[in-house]
Formats: structure tokens, sequence, C-alpha cells
């Protein structure tokens, strides 16, 4: 066996929150040489077939292919012939620490159950996890630097962003039980008070917020363009990027022309018109489509990816009440996201991976990761596309440059499949293996963890 393991503190990179790297007796570990998988990096390029990649001390010090990468003197060969390797996911938008899956409410929400949501991730193969808008700060912060000095089980790294809205406005009618509890979201009804609260977040060095322009069919007061234009403006001038909620599509050019970073949703009532597919060409917004909550449960199916990690008492309940045959507006709904969703990336937004999990059970950490990536490819999406969406350009966003791409520096967080996920993209559901900072899971004792039943 080699000797050591430390990586307790090792630097965050990506992290918003600027900790200073704990001091630390380093010992190298013993280099891991992984031979003969198809390699797909995860920033678009042509995979590297019989591929080869060394991992030391949690990061990749060598990739390439067979023949082109040298084998460090005493390190430890791994064969992966016939497997696919691609780097673990980031998920961009989820509302983390509410669901308790026999219940849901901000009475569940305790840093036990925020590590268990990022440890369902993890077992699905997402390295980073981004809570948008229903996270409470202060509570979130303290999450961060504790995961960050390493006092939790390995997980899926936490990010969170908080959000604004008006008073009595924003998260959804499920949503705002739990965020009006524990007042997650920062109520705002002036331009001033707007840029006093975005001051307020970047003094706790907090690098992205959350806006909700939607009034809910008339139910929700809406932001007022004075307010999301302060928002907008503040953040930017203090270096922070915004999420702009809208999924009407007068509401989303309103956001995209007023300069969010990230367009939230996809219109799914109407094909999106010239007007906005102007408006992305000259924004190129990140776009988190978070479409899968929409669809029927794939908990319905008797699929095991999906299955294996719910208590048996949440699939009966999903199963009595949430399976019913799709109404017939869902066939209007499926062809309108098939003509808009490649419409949206044709004319450049640029596509991340978002589940909201957290909202429903039905619809949960980790395996709506891979029903959302499935999604895109069934309305046209290319399976490569769809990979990189869900890697690399997440981290991006994010922030996290030390995630997203099998590529010499990054933190080895990566997935062996038994099947190749550009052929079918189903095939990131064939999960032999996940390593997070070049370390596999043991997700055999994690599935015992998650199926206890009376959480
Ligand atoms: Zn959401």
């Amino acid at each position: 066996m080699t000797s050591l393991i430390l990586l307790a503190g090792i630097a965050l990179t990506g992290a918003w929150l600027a900790v200073a790297p704990m001091a630390q007796t380093r010992v190298a570990s013993r280099p891991v040489v992984y031979e003969g998988a198809r390699i797909i990096v995860g920033d678009g390029t042509a995979p590297i077939e019989s591929g080869v990649f060394v991992v030391q001390d949690g990061r990749f010090t060598a990739v390439g292919p067979k023949g082109a990468v040298s084998v460090p003197p005493g390190a430890t060969r791994v064969s992966l012939a016939g497997r696919t390797v691609m780097p673990a996911l980031v998920n961009a938008h989820v509302h983390i620490g509410y669901e308790g899956y026999t219940s849901w409410g901000a009475e569940n929400y305790t840093p036990a159950n925020v590590l268990d949501h990022l440890r369902r991730e993890a077992y699905y193969g997402v390295a980073a996890t981004q809570s948008v808008g229903s996270s409470p700060t202060d509570a979130s912060i303290a999450f961060v630097k504790d995961q960050q000095a390493g006092k939790f089980a390995v997980a899926s790294r936490f990010f969170f962003m908080p959000g604004m809205a008006p008073p009595n406005g924003g998260p959804d009618a499920i949503l705002i039980k739990g965020t009006k509890a524990l007042n997650a979201v920062y109520e705002v009804s002036t331009a001033d008070q707007a840029r006093t609260a975005v001051q307020g977040m970047a003094a706790k060095r907090l690098k992205h917020v959350k806006i909700w322009v939607d009034d809910r069919r008339g139910t929700y007061p809406k932001m007022t363009p004075e307010v999301y234009n302060a928002v907008i403006g503040e953040a930017h001038r203090l270096g922070m990027k915004v999420q702009a909620h809208a999924i009407q599509m007068a509401d989303q050019k309103a956001v995209v022309r007023a300069g969010a970073d990230v367009l939230v949703h996809t219109v799914q009532n109407e094909p999106i018109d010239e007007e906005l597919m102007a408006l992305l060409r000259e924004h190129t917004p990140y776009w988190t489509t978070v479409i899968g909550l929409g669809d029927r449960s794939e908990a319905c199916d008797g699929d095991a990816f999906v299955d294996a990690t719910y208590p048996a008492e949440t699939l009966r309940e999903i199963r009595a009440k949430d399976c019913a045959p799709l109404p017939p507006t869902s066939a209007a709904r499926e062809q309108i996201l098939s003509n808009n969703l490649p419409k949206y990336i044709a004319n450049g937004a640029r596509l991340v991976l978002g589940t909201d999990a957290g909202i429903d059970a039905r619809h949960a950490f980790g395996w709506a990761d891979h029903h959302e990536m499935t999604r895109w490819v069934r309305s046209g999406i290319s399976p490569m596309d769809a990979i990189v969406a869900a890697t690399s350009r997440p981290a991006e966003l994010i922030g996290i440059p030390d995630l997203g791409s099998v590529a010499v520096g990054k933190s080895a967080d990566f997935l062996v499949l038994t099947a190749n996920p550009l052929e079918d993209i189903r095939n990131t559901r064939r999960i032999d293996k996940v390593f997070l900072r070049g370390t596999a899971l043991d997700r055999a004792a994690m599935l015992r963890e998650f199926r206890k039943e009376g959480r």
C-alpha cells in the first residue's frame, strides 16, 4: 500500500472563499497509471482512444494516447481496457437541504442533510453541486468552510448563491415554504435596497446571485426592471455574476437585454422568436435549461439506476401519486422543447447542467443530472455537446478551475463507464466507478446509507 493520504485542506482553487491553504505536511502518494480507456476529455475535443493517464496526489499528472505518456517509476498500473473515462459532472442548479425523501421543509435543513444531498450527487458522479437562491447565506458559508477543512465525509463540493426577490415573491410555491422559514432570500423593493444587498453579498466574498423575474401567473409580485437593473449593475461593478430565473419569453428577453450572465429555464409554451434569438446572439448568456423536473419521473420506470438511492417508502409514495400517464399537453411541450433547445444553442446560449433537484423527491439528487443530459439529446443536442455542458462549461461558469476535464493539473475527478456515452448518452449511467480527487468512492456503502427508512 502506498503511504499517505492527506488532502483535507488542499486548495480548493475555485472556491469563492479566499481561504488560506492550511499548513500541512505532504507526502507524495504513489502514482497510479490507468491504461486502455477511451478518454472523453470534457472540453469538446475528440476522445482519446486507448488513452493513458496518471494520477498522483489526487491530480492528473499526465494524459494522452498510448505511447505518448511515460509511466513514472514505481507506478501502480490499472487496466481500463474497454472502459470509457469522462470527467465528473458539475451541476450548476439545485435546491439543497430541504428534501428529506419522506418529508420536505425547513426542518430538514441541517449540515447533515446538505451533506447527504451532496453525497447523493457524488454517488452519481457529480463532483460539484451549486445550490441556487434557496440556501441561507451564513449557514452555507459555514458549510463550505467546514467542507474545505475536511470535516465531512467525501461528497460533491458545495457551492451556493443567495437569491433576491420582491417581498413574498421569488421561489415557487413549494420552495418558498422552506426559504421563508429560513429567511434564505434577500427581499428587496427598491433599487437602493437591491444595491445594498448586493454589496453585503460581495462583502462576504460571494461571486454569484440569483434573481427571480416571474409573477407566477399573476400570483406573485414580479421584480421590476428598476430593481433587476440595479442588481445586475451593482453585481457587475463588484465582479459578481447574476443568474436570472425567467420562464416567459418576454421576461427572458428582458433579463438577457439587462445583461444577466445566466439565463435560468426554458420557454416551454411557445417557439422562441427572432427577437429572443437576436438577444442571445448579442449577449451569449450561460443557460441552464432545468427542464427535467417537468417530465414524468424516471422513478416511475423501474430503472435500477434511479431506484437504487431511494428509501423504499419514497418510491412507493412517488409511484402512488406521480406516475399517471402523461396528459396530452406533454406532447405539445415536447415538440416545443425540441424546437427551442437547438435554437437557443445555435444562437449562442451556452448550455450548462442544472436539475432543480431538491424541490420534489420524484426528481432527485444525482440521477436527475443524467436525466437532464438524456433530455437534451432527445431534443436534438449531440452527446458531445451534452457532456461539455455537464462538465467543463459549468466548472468555468461557477469558477472551479480544477474541475470539468481530464487534463494535466486538474483534480482527478472522473467516471469510469462500461459503455461509450458518445454513442448513447444513456451510457453515462453505466457507471463502474466514480473517482473524486483520485480516490474511488465506496458506492456500495453509500447506497446502504441512502436507503435507510424514516429519514
Ligand atoms: Zn431552481
